[in-house]
């Protein structure tokens, strides 16, 4: 029967198509191709009055979508069907119902320019062994009703080591590594796969939706995934899948002898026989091939300084600030170490109070950031979760012997860092649930609470002090100085008394400044006490550039202490350098203790150079001698650190100078050394950040100033110097 109306159970059809059939896709119709075997299944979006031709054949047209090619510009096509077929398709069409024609002609579309639509018209008719199928939702259940798209149910699935670009597939994966859906730049949800599959070869999918609902349901590494038309590209000679339209997912259990349940939000999918043996084919592959193991653990072995996959259920949250949110979680099991608990206002903590009471030495604060922040918030209380790379950071407070652990879920996604809501039949929710039920309650309340440990004000980094911070503006936390012998002193009583003076005060900090680190590190002169920004790299560069402008005196070259070496570049700015390498003893050294000069360089070169050199020093001919160039560049390089001088304070000597170095027995190439013969008073690179307090009484600035030796860091507490304004 050359139309044929399929009813769609449970997902399948009925009656599959005949097994010759193959499907193609729109944008690969041609005209001139032999269309005899092959079939195109499209969306009914437009259908036309039956008419008759003038030798009075019947014919009736439709427009049909492929829903795979939703986004790209042609996505419909006209189908011409002429005879009985045509009669019969208007009886039973309707919109939206799923159409497959099978042994078609093209023919060139004589309306495309105007209807936008396929450049080729499709011809049906009985006399050329066409065939057409409906799938038609009338007749099904009410679920059915209300899903979008029907498939076809048969499908081939590609093996990921024949993927090619271009093309529409489906195919079958383990999950090697996945990234948790997070609300990506637009509204949609992204989430990110790869995939393994026994020929060994590997796919990355990045996949899209707007609806969360319809990405895979993907709970852990091993899961295995299907994936129904997932587009596929090549990007730097490695094939990526991307969703398109009409994408759908099933996500199983990889575990050997779970139940072949398909986690989808679908009501309408197929699934076969034959593909629950696909299922376990995998999962035994996966079992002998793959090391799956997550890094899983339970809250009694936390491993300060690692990151961990947590499962557990939700018991409190609040909002902290903007950029991240508390939840606060159980396992049943009791972290080993001291936790930090979150200072958050109790009205803003939602949970049911009675329970975070009884649970509050078994529950753990984590704080989440920055992309995870929304799906925090829309968490259920009471639902169960499985939170992917949490940091466990251990802190420890100056003169206390307490040190304890934060959890920390960073922003980002890099190592699959996000949160998966877990249903209540996984698995591990229902071994995790039977195990709290059997937590022992009345134990856990009597163990001592030692698990509040204030924050203080001494941090060991200045990121850690950034992100600390900008919590803290937010938090009222009390920041203390380490100088505990001394008492409280209000700000009021600082601000009227003379300075210099010590106290220790406790104060809400309002604001600090700079928000940014990189802003916090500047140049510093303790000679005039000047504070100057860093100069960027393109401030040398046009120095640099500048001083290229003078050819190097030809005069100046090899002299009793440095051999010098000149060039000019091949290129068309003809660039005259010089190298002039400082000798010691008459004798050259090893470039790790090599000072050179370098005249006419560019950026580039001088920092190549100082890489592999102990000292570089860029410079400029004049008429008897070498000298410096401006001092807004760095008077010397040593591999990555430039050094600086003040211009206010240095009086430059010629380089010249830096031959009495040179002449002692083991030259050391100090900076302050180079510095000193060569005039320059140095900088210094600090660390600078101001801080507004408050207390009630009265607003203290303080200044937090620490800066750089050769070392690094000033590895000593940071001490706060404050400024009454
Ligand atoms: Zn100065």
């Amino acid at each position: 029967m050359p139309v044929q109306l399929l009813k769609i159970i449970k997902g399948e059809s009925e009656t599959p198509l005949p097994s010759h059939l193959q499907k193609e896709d729109l944008k690969c119709l041609q005209e001139g191709c032999d269309y005899t075997n092959k079939y195109f299944q499209g969306t009914v979006v437009l259908s036309y009055p039956l008419t008759k031709l003038r030798d009075g054949t019947d014919f009736f047209k439709v427009v049909l979508q492929d829903l795979n090619n939703s986004c790209s510009r042609i996505n419909s096509i006209n189908i011409l069907i002429y005879g009985k077929m045509a009669e019969d398709c208007a009886k039973v069409i309707r919109h939206g119902d799923t159409f497959v024609v099978a042994g078609f002609k093209l023919a060139k579309s004589p309306t495309a320019r105007e209807d936008g639509r396929h450049g080729c018209d499709l011809e049906v008719s009985e006399e050329a062994g066409s065939a057409i199928y409906i799938y038609t939702k009338r007749s099904t259940s009410a679920a059915s009703e209300t899903a979008s798209v029907s498939v076809a149910p048969k499908y081939v699935y590609t093996p990921l080591n024949h993927l090619k670009d271009g093309t529409v597939v489906n195919l079958y994966g383990i999950v090697k590594f996945f990234k948790p859906p997070y609300v990506s730049k637009g509204t949609d949800y992204c989430s990110v796969v790869t995939l393994v599959d026994p020929s060994n070869a590997k796919l990355t999918c990045t996949l899209f939706s707007g609806n969360l609902d319809s990405l895979p349901k993907i709970y852990k590494i091993g899961d295995i995934v299907r994936f129904h038309r997932i587009k596929i590209r090549e990007y730097n000679g490695q094939m990526q899948g991307i969703t398109s339209g009409g994408f759908a997912s099933l996500t199983f259990d990889g575990s050997v002898g779970a139940p072949v349940v398909p986690r989808t939000s679908s009501k309408l999918y197929t699934f076969l026989d034959e593909e629950q043996k696909t299922i376990e084919e995998l999962r035994a592959w996966a079992a002998s091939n793959l090391s799956i193991s997550g890094p899983t653990a339970k809250l009694s072995g936390v491993q300060p300084m690692l990151f961990f996959d947590l499962t557990c259920q939700l018991v409190g949250k609040a909002r902290v600030d903007g950029s991240s949110f508390l939840l606060k979680v159980w396992d049943g099991t009791k972290c080993p170490y001291p936790t930090w608990k979150v200072p958050v206002e109790a009205r803003d903590l939602e949970g049911e109070k009675g329970l975070l009471q009884q649970l509050r030495n078994l529950t753990v604060d984590i704080l989440v950031y920055d992309n995870h922040v929304q799906l925090a918030k829309s968490l259920k209380i009471g639902s169960f979760l499985r939170i992917y790379s949490i940091h466990t950071k251990q802190a420890s407070a100056d003169n206390q012997d307490v040190s304890h652990v934060e959890f920390h879920l960073h922003g980002g996604t890099c190592y699959g860092r996000g949160i998966g809501v877990l249903p209540e039949s996984n698995p591990d929710v229902k071994e995790l649930k039977a195990f709290l039920e059997s937590v022992d309650l009345a134990d856990s309340q009597n163990m001592e609470s030692m698990s509040s440990v204030e924050l203080d004000g001494i941090f060991s980094n200045v990121t850690d002090l950034q992100s600390h911070l900008q919590r803290c503006q937010q938090l009222s936390v009390t920041v203390l100085t380490d100088h505990q012998d001394l008492n409280n002193t209000g700000l009021k009583t600082i601000l009227n008394s003379t300075a210099p003076q010590q106290y220790r005060i406790r104060a809400k900090l309002r604001t600090f400044k700079p928000q940014k680190l990189h802003q916090c590190i500047k140049l510093y002169c303790s000679k005039c006490n000047s504070l100057k920004e860093v100069p960027n790299g393109d401030d040398f560069d046009l120095i640099l550039q500048d001083a290229a402008a003078t050819a190097p005196n030809p005069e100046l070259r090899n002299t009793s202490w440095y051999d010098s070496v000149m060039w000019t570049t091949q290129d068309q700015k003809q660039r005259k350098i010089a190298i002039h390498f400082v000798k010691h003893d008459e004798m050259l050294q090893e470039p790790e203790e090599t000072l050179l000069m370098i005249e006419g360089g560019t950026l580039k070169e001088v920092w190549k150079l100082s890489r592999r050199f102990k000292c570089v020093i860029p410079v400029r001919s004049t008429e008897d001698d070498l000298e410096l160039l401006d001092l807004s560049a760095p008077f010397l390089l040593q591999g990555s650190v430039k050094y600086y001088g003040c211009k206010q304070c240095s009086t430059p000597k010629t380089i010249k100078s830096l031959s009495s170095l040179a002449a002692e027995q083991r030259p050391s190439w100090e900076p302050t050394e180079i510095a000193q013969v060569l005039g320059i008073v140095p900088l210094q690179y600090v660390f600078i950040m101001k801080f507004t307090l408050v207390d009630g009484t009265g607003a203290l600035n303080a200044y937090l100033f620490d800066y750089m030796t050769c070392h690094g860091w000033n590895a000593s507490s940071s001490p706060i110097t404050s400024q009454m304004e």
